[in-house]
């Protein structure tokens, strides 16, 4: 299949977990690529150098999405080598889990600029370029913990809610010229951001998820495609929630 042929896709934290999966399978769907990350360098390069020999059109960018003059080179950057954005996907995303007492205002700010002002970066600067063109199709990675919040993770909660209203208001602000924006909400994925979690606090989780298992990056990345396609040119202001029944 070749759903995005021809589209770029500038998709932000690719160098692992779940953006990695994105990039991948983008590629596989005939998308052109630029995508970020924060430092894992060697680990991008190797995507790069992989994917390109595939016969993938592909570019990774070191860039701080948290930061709003880095996102905002990073865009001109793209659109100079690309000459187009049609897909933005916000997936950079960390986590600095703490109990309320714990959690330091830096625990709090580091996570809230890199999750939730990152959407607002990246979307700010993209916008002019989407109007102009008259089209695009921007995804959020927000998460069920947005929704339902979770112990510990005030901050992670806070920003991955943030992410909803953001998506909503964005895509009533721009549907009339043709952009649409859409959040996806993971339940849990293996990647290595879970694997930092406590081994009792992985078997609670898995124990209450009706499909039983954890989530797949590539299972986030099919909604992606979805999401990024034609098929969905219909669907905006909404959030698939790929997290194998948790949130019913
Ligand atoms: P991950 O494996 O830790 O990967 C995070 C990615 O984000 C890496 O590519 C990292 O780049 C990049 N990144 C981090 N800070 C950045 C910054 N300031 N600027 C640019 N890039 C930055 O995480 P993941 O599990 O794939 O999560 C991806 C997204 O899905 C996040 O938004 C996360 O909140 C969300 N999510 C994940 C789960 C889950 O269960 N895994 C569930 C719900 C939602 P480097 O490699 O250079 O550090």
């Amino acid at each position: 299949m070749n759903l995005l042929e021809d589209k770029v896709a500038l998709i932000t934290g690719g160098s692992r977990g779940i953006g990695e999966a994105i990039v991948r399978k983008f590629a596989a769907e005939g998308a052109r690529i630029a995508f970020t990350y924060h430092s894992s360098s060697a680990k991008a390069d190797a995507i790069v150098a992989e994917l390109a020999a595939e016969g993938t059109e592909i570019k990774a960018y070191q860039s701080n999405a948290a930061s709003f003059t880095e996102a905002e080179a990073l865009v001109k950057q793209v659109l100079a080598d690309f000459e187009k954005i049609d897909v933005l996907v916000n997936n950079a995303g960390i986590t600095r889990d703490n109990l309320m007492l714990r959690m330091s205002e830096e625990n709090w700010d580091q996570v809230i600029e890199t999750n939730l002002k990152s959407v607002f970066n990246l979307t700010k600067h993209i916008m002019r370029p989407m109007l102009k063109k008259r089209s695009g199709s921007i995804i959020n990675m927000s998460s069920v913990v947005g929704e339902f919040g979770n112990a510990g993770q005030a901050n992670y909660a806070a920003s991955k809610a943030g992410i909803f209203g953001f998506t909503k208001s964005i895509a009533k602000e721009v549907g009339s010229r043709n952009i649409r924006c859409n959040a996806i909400a993971p339940g849990f994925i293996a990647t290595e951001m879970t694997d930092e979690l406590d081994e009792k606090v992985r078997d609670a989780f898995l124990a209450s998820i009706p499909l039983k298992r954890w989530g797949k990056p590539e299972e986030v990345a099919n909604a992606c495609v979805f999401l990024a396609s034609d098929l969905s040119q219909y669907i905006s202001g909404q959030t698939i929630s790929v997290c194998g029944a948790l949130n019913c």
